[in-house]
């Protein structure tokens, strides 16, 4: 619940939104930025640490080629230009989880420049900037919780010093919440598709500060901004915003003035809460890190990263429409994570329908797996099998109703269509002297019918198609007993 009052609608419409989000994601290496220690989540306090990552005098960092790879192929994903030389610059600043007195960073010589990332909004594609891509250090972490003596003292635990981080820092560019939500969506998906990072916000991957500011419909110069920090989860990024753009709108309306300032989310509340007013640049003293030399990227070994990317989602989405004949809302499912889209390709290329194959995978398949808490990943149906049964259907072999009966034995065994259907004795009757007894039957029980359609009114044939199949138990070849019908009522 807010305290807020309330701002009118009418008053909120003739404001916009502005919004530029900085994203920090944790690169997936098993090492530290610049040192050995091990990168891992959970363990006992301050045991993964050295030297290096405790800040001790003396001790020289060394970049890991891992980590810059990442940040490379992470540059790539978000379409931008990596910079033959950038510069580590210490930004130096005093917190007890920062033990060296200083984050090295990226300052005015980044990794990379000028990227983008499209998103769908239903007015169409918007493309939002990327101003830049650093390279950065992690700090530790303060403990306020959770000890016997939590009241008096705060911990520090400095396993994740030193973890390796690149920021991406967006242009100004987004209007709305849904915006943001839906860049970073796609960011995610992006770096998780090029294997960066695994972006799990719960687990801290992947963090978001949004910076916000409000101007008058129609109004050429940004406002003043606030930096929204402690955003860890979709809901709180959509719901801080909201919340900022109402508390901004309600100051300037009432004739007030934004203070540039660093703002904490709180989720018990739904509101911001002002933090420390904004610092500048030059706050932090930043200067070049004497213990590191320049990063130089050679065109070699741009070129070898660029050949060792995968196929990125937008690219997949994109063959996935022209290949497979999908629809857009199909392709997008699909490419979601890259199991799913690997998953999907193998079932398509062992079928002559990749279209009723989608249906499968999306529908069936699915349902199969949330309801048994299964990953696509560890589906028991092999995808070779979902193209094997969409062509029996293709061929007639299998009725779609048959299918359908069979496909929860397919995830139950693991087994072919095929060896289900013989197990059940689920063949569809396609053999035509069965199939003529069966329609004689039809035909001797239903005189009516028979008459109507004799005497002109044709189509009663489905009712009759529809009792052989009753008859045969849905075995039947609907095609065939039409064909058999055809011929007897002649
Ligand atoms: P800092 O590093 O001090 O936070 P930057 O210039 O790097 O400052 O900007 C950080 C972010 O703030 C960027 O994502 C940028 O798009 C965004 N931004 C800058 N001005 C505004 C504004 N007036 N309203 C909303 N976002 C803004
Ligand atoms: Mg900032
Ligand atoms: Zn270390």
């Amino acid at each position: 619940m807010s305290l807020m009052a309330a701002t009118p609608p009418e008053i909120l419409a003739q404001y916009e939104l502005v919004i530029g989000l900085e994203v920090h994601v944790q690169l997936s290496t098993r090492t530290k930025i610049f040192c050995s220690c091990p990168v891992e989540f959970g363990n006992a306090p301050n045991t993964n640490v050295c030297p290096v990552c405790l800040g001790l005098p003396g001790a020289l960092p060394v970049l890991s080629r891992h980590a810059v790879e990442l940040a490379i192929k992470g540059a790539l994903a978000l379409h931008c230009e990596v910079q033959p030389e950038s510069i580590f610059s210490r930004k130096n600043y005093f917190y007890p989880d920062l033990p060296k007195g200083y984050q090295i960073s990226q300052f005015d010589k980044p990794l990379a420049l000028r990227g983008f990332v499209d998103i769908l909004l239903d007015s169409g594609v918007k493309r939002i900037g990327i101003t830049r891509i650093h390279m950065e250090d992690d700090a530790g972490k303060s403990q306020h919780e959770g000890f016997r003596d939590s009241e008096k003292y705060t911990y520090v635990d400095l396993n994740r010093s030193g973890t390796p981080l690149i920021e991406i820092v967006s242009e100004p560019d987004m209007r709305s919440s849904e915006e943001a939500f839906q860049y970073v969506t796609e960011l995610k998906q992006a770096l998780q598709f090029a294997d960066v990072s695994t972006c799990d916000m719960e687990k801290g991957h992947l963090r978001c500060d949004a910076n916000v500011s409000v101007r008058r419909k129609g109004a050429g110069k940004l406002g003043t901004r606030a930096e929204i920090k402690n955003l860890n989860s979709f809901r709180f990024l959509k719901q801080a915003i909201e919340y900022e753009f109402e508390r901004q709108v309600g100051i300037v309306d009432s004739g007030g003035r934004i203070i540039q300032e660093t703002r904490l989310y709180n989720a018990d509340t739904g509101e911001t809460v002002s933090m420390r007013s904004k610092e500048e640049a030059h706050d932090y003293r930043y200067f070049p890190e004497p213990d590191l030399i320049p990063l130089r990227i050679s065109d070699q070994w741009l070129a070898r990263v660029k050949g060792e990317m995968p196929e990125l989602p937008q690219a997949k989405r994109t063959r996935f429409l022209s290949e497979y004949g999908l629809r857009p809302y199909d392709a997008a499912v699909l490419t979601l994570t890259r199991e799913n889209a690997e998953y999907y390709e193998k079932a398509a290329a062992a079928s002559k329908d990749p279209r009723a194959v989608a249906n499968w995978v999306m529908g069936d398949l699915a349902g199969l797996l949330k309801a048994t808490g299964k990953e696509i990943g560890e589906s028991p149906i092999p995808p070779q099998h979902i193209g094997e049964l969409v062509d029996l259907i293709g061929t007639g072999e299998l009725s779609g109703k048959l299918a359908k009966e069979i496909f929860p034995k397919m995830f139950e065994t693991g087994d072919a269509p095929k060896a289900v259907m013989e197990r059940e004795g689920l063949q569809q009757i396609s053999d035509s002297g069965a199939l003529e007894k069966m329609v004689d039957e039809v035909i001797a029980n239903n005189p009516k019918q028979v008459e109507q359609y004799k005497g002109g009114k044709t189509t009663v044939i489905g009712f009759l198609v529809g009792a052989v199949m009753k008859a045969s138990r849905g075995q039947a070849n609907p095609a065939t007993v039409h064909q058999i019908l055809a011929e007897k009522l002649k």
